[in-house]
Protein backbone atom coordinates (compact mmCIF):
# COMPACT_ATOMS: atom_id res chain seq x y z
CA UNK A 1 0.00 0.00 0.00
CA UNK A 2 1.20 3.55 -0.39
CA UNK A 3 2.42 5.69 2.44
CA UNK A 4 0.73 8.86 2.73
CA UNK A 5 2.05 11.95 4.24
CA UNK A 6 0.46 11.97 7.77
CA UNK A 7 -3.17 13.55 8.31
CA UNK A 8 -2.61 17.17 8.82
CA UNK A 9 0.81 17.22 7.68
CA UNK A 10 1.33 19.21 3.91
CA UNK A 11 4.57 18.87 1.74
CA UNK A 12 5.75 22.18 0.31
CA UNK A 13 7.95 21.54 -3.17
CA UNK A 14 7.74 24.13 -6.86
CA UNK A 15 6.86 27.56 -6.23
CA UNK A 16 4.81 27.07 -3.25
CA UNK A 17 8.08 26.54 -2.01
CA UNK A 18 9.91 29.83 -3.05
CA UNK A 19 6.51 31.35 -2.17
CA UNK A 20 7.02 30.02 1.29
CA UNK A 21 11.08 31.13 1.56
CA UNK A 22 10.17 34.29 0.50
CA UNK A 23 7.73 35.35 3.42
CA UNK A 24 9.58 33.76 5.52
CA UNK A 25 12.76 35.81 4.43
CA UNK A 26 10.82 39.04 4.56
CA UNK A 27 9.68 38.27 8.01
CA UNK A 28 13.38 37.46 9.12
CA UNK A 29 14.47 41.10 7.33
CA UNK A 30 11.91 43.13 9.13
CA UNK A 31 12.49 41.79 12.64
CA UNK A 32 16.14 42.55 12.20
CA UNK A 33 15.42 45.78 10.93
CA UNK A 34 13.32 45.82 14.35
CA UNK A 35 17.03 45.14 16.56
CA UNK A 36 15.60 41.42 17.00
CA UNK A 37 18.51 38.42 16.62
CA UNK A 38 17.45 34.95 15.99
CA UNK A 39 16.75 32.38 18.44
CA UNK A 40 16.61 28.32 17.57
CA UNK A 41 16.12 25.76 19.74
CA UNK A 42 14.78 22.49 20.05
CA UNK A 43 11.75 20.74 19.00
CA UNK A 44 11.03 18.26 21.92
CA UNK A 45 10.93 19.42 25.55
CA UNK A 46 9.88 18.09 28.52
CA UNK A 47 6.27 18.01 28.63
CA UNK A 48 5.75 20.11 31.94
CA UNK A 49 7.10 23.01 30.30
CA UNK A 50 4.35 23.60 28.38
CA UNK A 51 1.60 22.18 31.53
CA UNK A 52 3.36 24.78 33.25
CA UNK A 53 3.59 28.00 31.12
CA UNK A 54 0.95 27.34 28.86
CA UNK A 55 -1.44 25.75 31.39
CA UNK A 56 -3.20 23.33 31.98
CA UNK A 57 -6.59 24.94 31.12
CA UNK A 58 -5.46 25.29 27.52
CA UNK A 59 -6.65 23.51 24.51
CA UNK A 60 -3.43 23.67 23.75
CA UNK A 61 -2.19 21.38 26.23
CA UNK A 62 -5.26 19.91 27.35
CA UNK A 63 -6.07 18.26 23.83
CA UNK A 64 -3.64 19.23 21.47
CA UNK A 65 -0.19 18.28 22.45
CA UNK A 66 2.21 15.15 20.64
CA UNK A 67 3.27 14.00 23.67
CA UNK A 68 5.21 10.48 24.54
CA UNK A 69 7.39 8.68 26.12
CA UNK A 70 11.19 8.34 25.24
CA UNK A 71 13.03 5.74 25.37
CA UNK A 72 14.42 6.67 29.03
CA UNK A 73 10.64 6.97 30.42
CA UNK A 74 10.52 11.08 30.08
CA UNK A 75 7.59 12.80 29.13
CA UNK A 76 8.63 14.71 25.93
CA UNK A 77 6.15 17.09 23.67
CA UNK A 78 6.52 18.39 20.38
CA UNK A 79 6.50 21.96 20.95
CA UNK A 80 2.98 23.22 20.78
CA UNK A 81 4.37 26.91 20.25
CA UNK A 82 7.33 28.92 21.13
CA UNK A 83 7.46 31.05 23.50
CA UNK A 84 7.78 28.57 26.71
CA UNK A 85 10.67 27.38 24.73
CA UNK A 86 12.53 30.73 24.64
CA UNK A 87 11.66 31.43 27.98
CA UNK A 88 13.08 28.21 29.31
CA UNK A 89 16.29 29.04 27.17
CA UNK A 90 16.51 32.62 28.52
CA UNK A 91 16.47 31.33 32.10
CA UNK A 92 18.62 27.96 31.81
CA UNK A 93 20.75 30.21 30.25
CA UNK A 94 20.87 33.19 32.41
CA UNK A 95 20.69 35.06 28.85
CA UNK A 96 19.19 37.82 31.26
CA UNK A 97 22.44 38.44 32.89
CA UNK A 98 24.35 41.38 32.21
CA UNK A 99 22.24 42.00 29.26
CA UNK A 100 20.33 45.59 28.51
CA UNK A 101 16.89 45.45 28.49
CA UNK A 102 14.77 44.23 26.66
CA UNK A 103 16.13 41.24 25.19
CA UNK A 104 14.59 40.71 21.88
CA UNK A 105 14.57 37.52 19.75
CA UNK A 106 12.58 36.31 16.45
CA UNK A 107 12.73 32.68 15.61
CA UNK A 108 10.93 30.69 13.38
CA UNK A 109 9.79 26.94 12.51
CA UNK A 110 7.85 24.19 13.14
CA UNK A 111 5.04 23.84 15.76
CA UNK A 112 2.62 20.85 16.24
CA UNK A 113 -0.49 20.36 17.61
CA UNK A 114 -3.19 18.04 17.32
CA UNK A 115 -6.07 20.13 15.89
CA UNK A 116 -8.72 19.63 13.94
CA UNK A 117 -7.27 19.56 10.25
CA UNK A 118 -9.55 22.21 8.24
CA UNK A 119 -8.88 25.54 6.29
CA UNK A 120 -5.78 27.03 7.61
CA UNK A 121 -5.47 24.68 10.58
CA UNK A 122 -2.79 21.85 9.91
CA UNK A 123 -1.13 19.45 12.91
CA UNK A 124 2.42 20.50 11.75
CA UNK A 125 2.54 24.45 10.65
CA UNK A 126 4.94 26.91 11.13
CA UNK A 127 4.91 30.40 13.48
CA UNK A 128 7.61 33.07 12.83
CA UNK A 129 7.42 35.23 16.02
CA UNK A 130 8.93 37.67 18.39
CA UNK A 131 9.71 37.69 22.27
CA UNK A 132 10.89 41.23 23.85
CA UNK A 133 12.11 40.16 27.25
CA UNK A 134 11.92 42.36 30.53
CA UNK A 135 11.28 45.74 29.31
CA UNK A 136 8.81 47.26 32.15
CA UNK A 137 7.98 49.76 29.42
CA UNK A 138 4.77 49.68 27.52
CA UNK A 139 6.94 50.91 24.65
CA UNK A 140 8.03 47.14 24.16
CA UNK A 141 4.61 46.27 24.07
CA UNK A 142 3.84 48.74 21.27
CA UNK A 143 7.09 47.59 19.23
CA UNK A 144 5.73 44.39 18.80
CA UNK A 145 2.61 44.93 17.71
CA UNK A 146 3.64 47.81 15.35
CA UNK A 147 6.92 44.98 14.17
CA UNK A 148 3.81 42.73 13.10
CA UNK A 149 2.07 45.63 11.47
CA UNK A 150 5.22 46.06 9.65
CA UNK A 151 5.66 42.89 8.50
CA UNK A 152 1.85 42.06 6.92
CA UNK A 153 1.59 45.53 5.27
CA UNK A 154 5.01 45.38 3.94
CA UNK A 155 3.84 41.65 2.53
CA UNK A 156 1.09 44.03 0.25
CA UNK A 157 -1.47 43.15 2.65
CA UNK A 158 -3.77 46.19 2.75
CA UNK A 159 -6.55 46.57 6.07
CA UNK A 160 -5.00 43.95 8.43
CA UNK A 161 -7.56 44.46 11.38
CA UNK A 162 -5.22 44.57 14.77
CA UNK A 163 -7.77 43.26 17.52
CA UNK A 164 -6.56 44.69 20.56
CA UNK A 165 -7.44 43.85 24.16
CA UNK A 166 -6.51 43.92 27.84
CA UNK A 167 -7.32 40.80 30.08
CA UNK A 168 -5.96 43.52 32.94
CA UNK A 169 -3.58 41.63 36.45
CA UNK A 170 -4.16 38.93 38.41
CA UNK A 171 -6.36 41.21 40.59
CA UNK A 172 -8.59 42.24 37.21
CA UNK A 173 -8.55 38.64 35.84
CA UNK A 174 -10.03 37.39 39.34
CA UNK A 175 -12.88 39.74 39.84
CA UNK A 176 -13.63 39.32 36.20
CA UNK A 177 -13.39 35.38 36.84
CA UNK A 178 -15.75 35.39 39.85
CA UNK A 179 -18.19 37.70 37.64
CA UNK A 180 -17.92 34.90 34.55
CA UNK A 181 -18.58 32.09 36.89
CA UNK A 182 -21.88 33.85 38.18
CA UNK A 183 -22.83 34.90 34.95
CA UNK A 184 -22.44 31.15 32.90
CA UNK A 185 -23.92 29.76 35.99
CA UNK A 186 -27.11 29.59 34.64
CA UNK A 187 -26.45 28.29 31.36
CA UNK A 188 -23.50 26.05 31.69
CA UNK A 189 -25.25 22.48 32.10
CA UNK A 190 -26.27 23.59 28.54
CA UNK A 191 -23.25 24.33 26.83
CA UNK A 192 -20.68 22.01 25.15
CA UNK A 193 -18.43 19.68 27.53
CA UNK A 194 -15.14 21.76 26.78
CA UNK A 195 -16.64 24.90 28.12
CA UNK A 196 -17.91 22.66 31.22
CA UNK A 197 -14.13 22.05 31.62
CA UNK A 198 -13.69 25.56 31.31
CA UNK A 199 -16.19 26.50 33.16
CA UNK A 200 -14.19 24.88 36.18
CA UNK A 201 -10.38 25.65 35.48
CA UNK A 202 -10.65 28.94 33.74
CA UNK A 203 -13.94 30.62 33.26
CA UNK A 204 -12.22 33.14 30.85
CA UNK A 205 -11.62 30.51 28.23
CA UNK A 206 -15.25 30.17 27.71
CA UNK A 207 -15.04 33.60 25.67
CA UNK A 208 -13.33 31.34 23.53
CA UNK A 209 -15.53 28.63 22.61
CA UNK A 210 -16.54 28.38 18.90
CA UNK A 211 -19.72 26.61 18.99
CA UNK A 212 -22.67 28.57 17.50
CA UNK A 213 -25.17 28.29 20.19
CA UNK A 214 -22.21 28.98 22.93
CA UNK A 215 -21.14 32.33 21.38
CA UNK A 216 -24.96 33.46 21.72
CA UNK A 217 -24.59 33.46 25.45
CA UNK A 218 -20.76 34.27 25.22
CA UNK A 219 -22.41 37.65 23.95
CA UNK A 220 -24.30 38.80 26.90
CA UNK A 221 -21.48 38.20 29.27
CA UNK A 222 -20.18 40.70 31.20
CA UNK A 223 -17.06 42.84 30.00
CA UNK A 224 -13.88 42.68 31.46
CA UNK A 225 -13.63 46.69 30.85
CA UNK A 226 -16.00 46.78 34.07
CA UNK A 227 -13.80 45.01 36.20
CA UNK A 228 -9.87 46.54 35.22
CA UNK A 229 -7.54 48.13 38.03
CA UNK A 230 -6.37 50.96 37.67
CA UNK A 231 -3.18 50.04 36.71
CA UNK A 232 -4.73 47.96 34.04
CA UNK A 233 -6.65 50.69 32.63
CA UNK A 234 -4.03 52.91 32.66
CA UNK A 235 -1.69 50.71 30.93
CA UNK A 236 -3.89 49.75 27.71
CA UNK A 237 -4.87 53.35 27.50
CA UNK A 238 -1.21 54.24 26.97
CA UNK A 239 -0.65 51.26 24.61
CA UNK A 240 -3.15 52.85 22.54
CA UNK A 241 -2.09 56.21 22.80
CA UNK A 242 1.32 55.16 21.39
CA UNK A 243 -0.01 53.25 18.89
CA UNK A 244 -2.39 56.21 17.81
CA UNK A 245 0.81 58.11 18.01
CA UNK A 246 2.15 55.84 15.76
CA UNK A 247 -0.87 55.91 13.58
CA UNK A 248 -1.21 52.25 13.55
CA UNK A 249 -4.88 51.28 13.19
CA UNK A 250 -6.44 49.11 15.84
CA UNK A 251 -9.75 47.96 16.90
CA UNK A 252 -10.85 47.03 20.26
CA UNK A 253 -12.48 43.95 20.63
CA UNK A 254 -13.33 43.37 24.48
CA UNK A 255 -14.22 39.82 24.17
CA UNK A 256 -10.03 38.64 23.09
CA UNK A 257 -8.87 36.58 25.56
CA UNK A 258 -6.17 34.29 23.67
CA UNK A 259 -5.92 30.92 24.43
CA UNK A 260 -2.82 30.41 26.21
CA UNK A 261 -2.42 30.85 29.89
CA UNK A 262 0.77 33.20 30.57
CA UNK A 263 -1.09 35.72 29.11
CA UNK A 264 -2.09 39.09 31.45
CA UNK A 265 -2.47 43.15 30.26
CA UNK A 266 -2.62 43.59 26.67
CA UNK A 267 -3.24 41.03 24.18
CA UNK A 268 -3.60 41.24 20.22
CA UNK A 269 -4.49 39.18 17.17
CA UNK A 270 -4.66 39.96 12.93
CA UNK A 271 -7.02 39.40 11.21
CA UNK A 272 -7.08 39.60 7.22
CA UNK A 273 -10.40 38.44 5.25
CA UNK A 274 -8.70 37.83 1.61
CA UNK A 275 -10.60 39.34 -1.25
CA UNK A 276 -12.24 36.17 -2.12
CA UNK A 277 -14.03 35.97 1.11
CA UNK A 278 -12.00 33.14 2.28
CA UNK A 279 -11.17 33.38 6.04
CA UNK A 280 -8.40 31.16 7.64
CA UNK A 281 -8.82 32.72 10.75
CA UNK A 282 -6.00 35.09 12.62
CA UNK A 283 -3.14 35.32 10.78
CA UNK A 284 -1.32 35.60 14.09
CA UNK A 285 -1.42 36.80 17.46
CA UNK A 286 0.16 37.65 21.15
CA UNK A 287 0.23 39.68 23.96
CA UNK A 288 1.95 40.73 27.13
CA UNK A 289 2.78 38.52 29.99
CA UNK A 290 4.07 39.41 33.25
CA UNK A 291 4.60 36.22 35.40
CA UNK A 292 6.14 33.64 33.20
CA UNK A 293 9.67 34.27 33.17
CA UNK A 294 9.55 34.23 36.92
CA UNK A 295 7.93 31.37 36.91
CA UNK A 296 9.95 29.28 34.90
CA UNK A 297 12.94 30.97 37.32
CA UNK A 298 13.95 33.77 35.70
CA UNK A 299 13.65 37.75 37.16
CA UNK A 300 10.38 38.79 38.06
CA UNK A 301 9.87 40.83 35.14
CA UNK A 302 7.84 40.54 32.09
CA UNK A 303 7.64 39.69 28.31
CA UNK A 304 5.93 40.77 25.05
CA UNK A 305 5.13 38.53 22.09
CA UNK A 306 3.33 37.53 19.18
CA UNK A 307 3.53 34.84 16.70
CA UNK A 308 2.31 34.46 13.15
CA UNK A 309 1.11 31.34 11.21
CA UNK A 310 2.85 30.91 8.02
CA UNK A 311 0.90 29.31 5.97
CA UNK A 312 -2.32 31.43 7.08
CA UNK A 313 -0.12 34.49 5.73
CA UNK A 314 0.84 32.68 2.48
CA UNK A 315 -2.71 31.71 1.62
CA UNK A 316 -3.99 35.28 1.73
CA UNK A 317 -1.46 36.61 -0.43
CA UNK A 318 -1.79 33.70 -2.33
CA UNK A 319 -5.53 34.49 -2.54
CA UNK A 320 -5.02 37.77 -3.31
CA UNK A 321 -2.28 37.24 -6.31
CA UNK A 322 0.31 39.58 -3.89
CA UNK A 323 3.41 37.24 -5.11
CA UNK A 324 4.81 38.09 -8.07
CA UNK A 325 6.33 35.68 -10.67
CA UNK A 326 8.93 33.73 -7.81
CA UNK A 327 9.89 31.24 -9.58
CA UNK A 328 13.82 31.68 -10.57
CA UNK A 329 14.70 29.57 -13.73
CA UNK A 330 17.52 28.15 -14.78
CA UNK A 331 19.83 30.76 -15.55
CA UNK A 332 22.28 28.70 -18.01
CA UNK A 333 21.67 25.24 -19.32
CA UNK A 334 24.79 23.38 -20.34
CA UNK A 335 24.73 21.09 -23.23
CA UNK A 336 27.44 18.66 -24.36
CA UNK A 337 26.96 17.56 -28.31
CA UNK A 338 28.09 13.70 -27.72
CA UNK A 339 29.76 11.75 -24.69
CA UNK A 340 33.53 12.72 -25.36
CA UNK A 341 32.45 16.38 -24.52
CA UNK A 342 31.01 15.27 -21.15
CA UNK A 343 34.13 15.82 -18.78
CA UNK A 344 34.53 19.21 -20.35
CA UNK A 345 31.02 20.12 -20.00
CA UNK A 346 31.34 19.19 -16.08
CA UNK A 347 34.00 21.53 -15.67
CA UNK A 348 32.40 24.01 -17.67
CA UNK A 349 29.41 23.68 -15.38
CA UNK A 350 31.49 24.23 -12.77
CA UNK A 351 33.49 27.31 -13.83
CA UNK A 352 29.80 28.84 -13.93
CA UNK A 353 28.54 27.94 -10.63
CA UNK A 354 31.79 28.80 -8.88
CA UNK A 355 31.21 32.10 -10.80
CA UNK A 356 27.85 31.99 -9.03
CA UNK A 357 25.46 31.66 -12.10
CA UNK A 358 22.37 29.56 -11.14
CA UNK A 359 23.62 26.49 -14.03
CA UNK A 360 22.34 23.09 -15.32
CA UNK A 361 23.45 20.70 -17.53
CA UNK A 362 22.43 17.95 -19.59
CA UNK A 363 23.59 14.68 -17.60
CA UNK A 364 22.61 12.31 -20.89
CA UNK A 365 23.11 11.87 -24.06
CA UNK A 366 20.74 13.74 -26.31
CA UNK A 367 20.20 15.42 -29.11
CA UNK A 368 20.27 19.35 -29.61
CA UNK A 369 16.91 19.71 -30.38
CA UNK A 370 15.79 17.50 -27.61
CA UNK A 371 18.08 19.64 -25.62
CA UNK A 372 17.08 22.67 -26.48
CA UNK A 373 13.63 22.20 -25.64
CA UNK A 374 14.59 20.87 -22.45
CA UNK A 375 16.27 24.63 -21.59
CA UNK A 376 13.39 26.46 -23.02
CA UNK A 377 10.89 24.14 -20.54
CA UNK A 378 13.48 24.96 -17.66
CA UNK A 379 13.34 28.82 -18.02
CA UNK A 380 16.92 29.22 -18.84
CA UNK A 381 18.44 32.65 -20.30
CA UNK A 382 21.34 30.86 -22.13
CA UNK A 383 22.35 27.89 -23.77
CA UNK A 384 25.90 27.24 -22.99
CA UNK A 385 26.46 24.71 -26.29
CA UNK A 386 29.86 22.81 -26.25
CA UNK A 387 30.87 20.43 -29.11
CA UNK A 388 34.31 18.80 -29.95
CA UNK A 389 35.61 22.20 -31.84
CA UNK A 390 34.41 24.24 -28.24
CA UNK A 391 36.78 21.60 -26.35
CA UNK A 392 39.45 21.84 -28.54
CA UNK A 393 39.51 25.57 -28.70
CA UNK A 394 38.84 25.78 -24.60
CA UNK A 395 35.62 28.12 -25.69
CA UNK A 396 31.95 27.75 -25.59
CA UNK A 397 28.61 28.98 -27.55
CA UNK A 398 26.46 31.23 -25.61
CA UNK A 399 23.15 31.15 -26.80
CA UNK A 400 20.95 34.07 -25.67
CA UNK A 401 17.62 32.03 -25.91
CA UNK A 402 15.34 35.43 -26.08
CA UNK A 403 17.05 36.79 -29.04
CA UNK A 404 19.02 33.99 -30.36
CA UNK A 405 22.18 35.83 -30.65
CA UNK A 406 24.88 33.23 -30.55
CA UNK A 407 28.50 33.78 -29.52
CA UNK A 408 32.01 32.44 -28.92
CA UNK A 409 33.23 32.95 -25.86
CA UNK A 410 36.53 31.70 -24.35
CA UNK A 411 36.15 29.37 -21.22
CA UNK A 412 38.45 31.84 -18.94
CA UNK A 413 36.01 35.15 -19.96
CA UNK A 414 32.96 33.32 -19.20
CA UNK A 415 32.09 34.87 -15.93
CA UNK A 416 33.56 38.11 -17.33
CA UNK A 417 31.15 37.45 -20.37
CA UNK A 418 28.01 37.52 -18.41
CA UNK A 419 29.45 40.19 -16.13
CA UNK A 420 28.86 42.24 -18.81
CA UNK A 421 25.64 40.86 -20.56
CA UNK A 422 23.30 39.90 -18.11
CA UNK A 423 19.77 41.03 -17.52
CA UNK A 424 19.95 44.03 -15.00
CA UNK A 425 17.04 41.99 -13.31
CA UNK A 426 19.54 39.34 -12.47
CA UNK A 427 22.14 41.48 -11.35
CA UNK A 428 20.40 42.81 -9.18
CA UNK A 429 19.17 39.38 -7.71
CA UNK A 430 22.95 38.34 -6.87
P1 LIG B 1 -1.67 30.85 18.80
O1 LIG B 1 -0.39 30.74 19.53
O2 LIG B 1 -2.61 29.72 19.03
O3 LIG B 1 -2.33 32.18 18.90
O4 LIG B 1 -1.24 30.74 17.26
C1 LIG B 1 -0.57 31.78 16.61
C2 LIG B 1 -0.86 31.70 15.14
O5 LIG B 1 -0.46 30.43 14.65
C3 LIG B 1 -2.34 31.78 14.80
O6 LIG B 1 -2.75 33.12 14.71
C4 LIG B 1 -2.37 31.10 13.46
O7 LIG B 1 -1.97 31.97 12.42
C5 LIG B 1 -1.33 30.03 13.60
N1 LIG B 1 -1.97 28.74 13.92
C6 LIG B 1 -2.45 28.31 15.11
N2 LIG B 1 -2.92 27.06 15.02
C7 LIG B 1 -2.73 26.68 13.74
C8 LIG B 1 -2.98 25.48 13.01
N3 LIG B 1 -3.49 24.40 13.59
N4 LIG B 1 -2.63 25.44 11.69
C9 LIG B 1 -2.08 26.51 11.09
N5 LIG B 1 -1.81 27.66 11.72
C10 LIG B 1 -2.12 27.75 13.03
Amino acid sequence: MEIRNVKGTYDLYGNDANQYSYVESLMVAIATIFAFNEIRLPVIEHSELFVRSVGDGSDVVRKEMYTFLDKGNRSITLRPEFTAGIIRSFVQNKLYANADYPVKYFYCGPVFRYDRPQLGRYRQFNQFGVESLCSTSISADVEVITLAYTILSSLGLDGVKIKINSIGDEETRENYKKALKEYFSKYIDNMCEDCKCRYEINPLRILDCKVPEDQEIVKGAPKISSYYSSASKERLEKVLFELDSLEIPYEIDDSLVRGLDYYSEVVFEFHYVSKSGKDYGALGGGGHYDKLIAELGGPSLPGVGFSFGIERVVSVLKDDGLFGEEEMGTYCYVMPMGESVHEYALNVTQTLRLGGLRTEMCYEQAKFSTMFKRALRKNAKYAVIIGEEEMKNNTVQIKDLSTQNQECVKVDEIIKYFDEHAPREYKEEE
